[in-house]
């Protein structure tokens, strides 16, 4: 289960920026999240409560989620399109197959949002 770990390193990441910080509570953690990034809202969500539960720095923190569609650029015509859930690499205003994914696959901490109290 990746996004176990996953959260895991961000959780440790936000506490270490915390503590630099002194910031004593986290109340809202936010990722960027891309289709292609394999990992799912729902098991992120689920890996999120289950750590933060363990921790007072996160106790009553929540976690947002942007997730962000899957872009591709033609490199033939250079239109920029979003992929639709079919994994379909022809462009489909020329029919070129020299595509190449411009979003989709990020994954990262956008910011997080806490107290000093
Ligand atoms: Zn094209």
């Amino acid at each position: 289960m990746h996004e176990f770990a996953l959260i895991q390193s961000v959780l440790e990441m936000v506490k270490d920026s915390a503590v630099q910080n002194r910031i004593k509570k986290v109340n809202r953690v936010k990722l960027v999240v891309g289709k292609l990034s394999m990992a799912l809202p729902d098991s992120l969500h689920f890996a999120f409560d289950a750590i933060k539960a363990t921790d007072d720095l996160f106790k009553n923190a929540n976690l947002e989620i942007e997730e962000r569609e899957i872009m591709v650029n033609c490199q033939q015509c250079q239109q920029a399109f979003p992929m639709e859930d079919r994994y379909c690499f022809v462009c489909p205003s020329c029919n070129s197959t020299g595509i190449e994914i411009i979003q989709g696959r990020e994954l990262y901490l956008d910011y997080y949002e806490g107290d000093e109290n």
